[in-house]
């Protein structure tokens, strides 16, 4: 299948290290056209630049408030302006943050569903009706192995939860759009080597979340990145 026609949107692809900017160079290797969502307006400029310059597709990047529908709304005329039409969605955008229950305050339980849950829902309830109609769509969620085993890795119960909405939002979103050409996946990873904990996983913390993990090392984002560009 080509898609050289086609582009994916990956929100949150801004950051330096990050799953999402991995994950735009594979498909764009892979022959996507790309869109970048961000809240760093400037993150998701540069690597739009980076990819047209190292894999020749077309590449775009625009600010974007993905828990705000209306810019949401506004990122995405540009992009639909910009670069072919829409063919994969990769719901990537997310905060994290290790507070403990006991601790939270309703403000983070909330700006935590609103940057996982709630973003995605903004952007997949745009683009969704597009992909249906054009009868063909790859849709990917960034859940968590904290969704599915309830913590235990950086993340605390806020993340674990809407994590875990991500889930159950992929499944029955899944179910629906697959009659129309639109598969819809998540990927659920372990600790992987990003800058989402803001350096606050270190010393003894560090070393207990690695003891769990069997091989001993967190992930790559490359290694997220191939199976992203695989599902879709
Ligand atoms: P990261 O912090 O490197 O990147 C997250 C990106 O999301 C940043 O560029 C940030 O600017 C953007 N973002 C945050 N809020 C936003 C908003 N409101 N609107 C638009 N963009 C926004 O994180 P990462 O480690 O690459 O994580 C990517 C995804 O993978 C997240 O959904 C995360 O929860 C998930 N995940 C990460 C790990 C891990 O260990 N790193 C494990 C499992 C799941």
């Amino acid at each position: 299948m080509s898609v050289s026609d086609k582009t994916a949107v990956v929100t949150g692809a801004g950051s330096k290290r990050g799953i999402g900017r991995a994950t735009a160079h594979a498909l764009a290797a892979a022959g996507w056209n790309i869109a970048v969502l961000d809240l760093d307006e400037a993150g998701a400029k540069d690597v739009a630049t980076e990819i047209a310059e190292q894999h020749g597709v077309q590449a775009v990047g625009v600010g974007c408030d993905v828990t705000d529908a209306a810019s949401v709304e506004a990122a995405l005329a540009v992009v639909e302006s910009a670069v072919p039409p829409v063919g994969a969605v990769v719901n990537n955008a997310g905060i994290t943050s290790p507070t403990p229950f006991l601790e939270v305050t309703s403000e983070e339980w909330e700006r935590i569903f609103a940057v996982n849950v709630r973003g995605s829902y903004n952007v997949t309830r745009r683009l969704a009706p597009g992909l249906v109609e054009r009868g063909f769509g790859r849709i990917v969620f960034l859940s968590s192995v904290s969704a599915e085993r309830g913590g235990g890795v950086f993340g605390g119960v806020a993340y674990s939860a809407a994590k875990a909405g991500q889930l159950g939002f992929a499944r029955a979103l899944a179910r629906e759009l697959g009659p129309n050409g639109v598969t819809v996946n998540s990927v659920a990873p372990g600790l992987i080597d990003t800058d989402i904990t803001a350096g606050k996983l270190v010393g003894e913390k560090e070393k207990q979340v690695l003891a769990g993990v069997p091989v001993g090392r967190k992930g790559r984002a490359a290694d997220v990145a191939d199976l992203i560009t695989y599902l879709c």
